[in-house]
């Protein structure tokens, strides 16, 4: 689906007129104005549902451009893209980039009318293994023409072999919304970014008691990638906080809203992507109704995207309604909050036992 748009896309570049190609038809190099390369930008992109890591170069261009590709082995593994009818601008000559899929990017006249972009690969690839494409511009979203290239690399399979407690685990909490996003909000104007966060942090301080390492994907009342992102941004900025740590697990804290205010429980979701989701999840979800303070509404399969994206096993758990008027009241309490905690941390000592004893594999 995805690649039939894209080469509709090309389709469109290709059959727009090209001013510069006018000009070369005499063989004169006067100074007719020439597409330019005028800014580039890269980002990591790592998906454990397709089991790929993504470089995605993005070239934007003063104007539609064309382009061809070549993979060399030598003098080392490079990816070389000629952009024909096309100067340099103000792009900067040599960026460096990740340094597991590649190590930099670099672009050089080629000659007279056309320019060529260099990347030096980490690792030799496939032909399978990279996409370069280019885009038209979009006024509507502030987007010039743009040349991308799409470097694929599987991730390497994990042979999860854990063990059991909580000393010495990497463990990622993402306290839900924050900053510029409130999430859902009460009758009393509880607000969700703030009952999710007291929670994290207290969550953090018992798993830092018991050894463990955390990573907050948020300290304070922040957006995570920062404000006026999209929502893609700022849920990818929180799972790069598990994927780019190694986090052992993951796990996002919510507050679920419901248009009738006599729904009320605690849910907990995971997405089964390593083998060991839904036991985290159970683990978690278990210890939480535990209390038995609200409804237990169990454990659900679901895509949301923290839970999806992250490579390592993760949860998103719903701690109550916010738009039931007690649970809104409850949630305030240091007392429930701590309660929270408690079973958040008990879930993760217990999945972190049983995992131990399922053992290796995926
Ligand atoms: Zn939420």
């Amino acid at each position: 689906m995805h690649r039939i748009v894209l080469s509709l896309l090309l389709l469109l570049v290709f059959m727009a007129p090209q001013a510069a190609v006018a000009a070369t038809l005499n063989g004169s190099s006067s100074s007719v104005a020439k597409v330019e390369l005028a800014n580039v930008r890269w980002q990591v992109h790592t998906d454990a549902v397709e089991g790929t890591s993504r470089l995605r170069l993005v070239i934007d261009t003063t104007g539609p451009v064309k382009i061809s590709s070549v993979l060399s082995e030598k003098p080392g593994p490079q990816l070389m893209i000629d952009v024909k009818d096309a100067v340099l601008g103000k792009i900067d000559q040599s960026v460096a980039l990740d340094g597991q899929i590649a190590d930099k990017v670099t672009f050089s006249k080629k000659n007279i009318s056309s320019s060529q972009i260099l990347v030096d690969l980490s690792n030799m690839i496939e032909t399978s293994d990279y996409k370069v494409f280019t885009l038209p511009s979009n006024a509507e979203s502030n987007k010039s023409f743009r040349v991308v290239i799409d470097i694929n690399k599987p991730v390497p399979k994990v042979n999860y072999n854990f063990t059991p407690g909580l000393k010495g685990k990497v463990i990622a909490i993402d306290p839900g919304h924050g900053g510029s996003d409130s999430g859902a909000i009460g009758s009393n104007k509880t607000q969700e970014k703030t009952i999710t966060l007291a929670i994290a942090q207290k969550v953090q301080n018992l798993l830092e008691k018991a050894g463990a390492k955390v990573l907050m994907t948020r300290q304070t009342d922040v957006d995570v990638y920062g404000p006026g992102a999209s929502a893609t941004d700022e849920l990818q900025a929180r799972t790069k906080v598990g994927n780019l740590n190694k986090a052992d697990v993951f796990v996002s804290i919510h507050i679920n809203a419901f248009s009738n205010p006599s729904v009320g429980g605690i849910a907990t979701y995971y997405y089964q992507k390593t083998g060991y989701d839904a036991m985290l999840a159970q683990n978690i979800q278990d210890n939480l109704a535990n209390f038995g303070i609200s409804q237990d509404r169990g454990i659900n399969a679901a895509g949301f995207y923290v839970i999806k994206r992250t490579t390592m096993p993760a949860v998103l758990t719903e701690l109550g309604f916010i738009s039931n008027p007690d649970e809104e009241k409850m949630m305030n309490t240091p007392q429930f909050q701590q309660q929270m905690a408690q079973g958040i941390v008990q879930g993760l000592d217990g999945f972190f036992t049983q995992a131990a004893r399922k053992g290796g594999g995926s």
